[in-house]
């Protein structure tokens, strides 16, 4: 701080600038080389089918742990990742690792993976996903690629022609986060998706406000006659559950049904009934 304020030198933030400024770009710098330090976990969350209360996935979600910080939300860290194009690496060593770990797991449960829009716009994803299939073995079928609508604004034509060859490898595309931001329906036309997962905010505003419940209702019907499922996302009560079941959602994921955990506990709940749904 001293050299910093010392004779010659300009001072262009306020020090609580600098202050934020610089714990950026150190966290910039140690993420840069946090893949390499094997600091990445993946932890996974169960996906259910509500009709049938059967485990039909789970959701891959990245974790950091900073030598120094402790675990690092990906909320904080993503955002960073995306815009210094790190996401690219980081992304296709989920997909890689993600992949492999679900085929350790008995049946024909699915992988549900987060992929950046860094990653449609620049990221060689088609290549990448092609090559992971092959290198891991894994059925396309079992495979989820979660996209959020941000990342379809940038270029419709080059977005529609990703996707066609994504979906042409026989993977699933899926829509995360629908109801937050500009939610459009058109997206729904224009893209070849598979399913919708519904935002959060929306499912927990269900129990208490009925017009919150009945645009759900009118999209997981619209969603099946357009040959899509919809995921319920963020249930956290029975009586949420409930809901998302009565408005027709096709399948379920939340704290209620089951937080995110590393592989082992995954294969642990995938082979162990589950009584409390029933
Ligand atoms: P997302 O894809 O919408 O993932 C769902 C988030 O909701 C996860 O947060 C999950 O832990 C959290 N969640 C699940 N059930 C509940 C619930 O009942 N209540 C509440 N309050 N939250 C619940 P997480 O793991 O912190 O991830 C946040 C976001 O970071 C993800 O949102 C996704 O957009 C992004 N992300 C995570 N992993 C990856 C990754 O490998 N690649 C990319 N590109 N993005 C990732
Ligand atoms: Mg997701
Ligand atoms: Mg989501
Ligand atoms: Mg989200």
């Amino acid at each position: 701080e001293a050299k910093a304020q010392g004779r010659g030198t300009y001072r262009i933030f306020a020090p609580e600038m600098d202050e934020h400024l610089r714990a950026r770009l150190e966290m910039e710098a140690d993420l840069r080389h946090a893949l390499a330090a094997q600091q990445f976990e993946i932890v996974y969350q169960p996906i259910y089918e509500l009709a049938t209360s059967q485990l039909r996935g789970f959701e891959a979600l990245l974790r950091w742990t900073h030598p120094q910080r402790g675990a690092v939300c990906p909320a904080r860290f993503i955002p960073l990742a995306e815009e210094t194009g790190l996401i690219v690496d980081i992304g296709a060593w989920v997909l890689r690792r993600a992949c492999a770990d679900i085929m350790l797991l008995p049946g024909d449960l699915r992988a549900a993976i987060n992929i950046s829009p860094v990653q449609l716009a620049f990221g060689y994803i088609v290549e990448t996903v092609s090559e992971v299939l092959r290198e891991t073995g894994l059925d396309p079928g079992r495979l989820e690629l979660e996209i959020t609508e941000t990342s379809l604004f940038a270029d419709d034509q080059r977005n529609l022609d990703v996707l066609r060859r994504l979906r042409a490898l026989g993977v699933r595309i899926v829509l995360d986060d629908f109801g937050t931001g500009y939610s459009s329906l058109s997206h729904l036309r224009l893209f070849p998706l598979d399913k919708i997962k519904i935002d959060r905010s929306f499912v927990q505003e269900m129990t208490h406000r009925p017009d919150s419940a009945a645009i759900v209702d009118a999209l997981a019907a619209l969603a099946l006659r357009l040959n899509m499922t919809t995921t319920a996302e963020g249930i956290e009560t029975a009586e949420q559950l409930e809901v998302a079941r009565r408005v027709g959602c096709t399948e379920g994921q939340g704290y209620y049904l089951g937080h995110p955990q590393p592989i082992r506990h995954a294969f642990a709940a995938a082979t162990r009934p589950l009584q409390h749904l029933a």
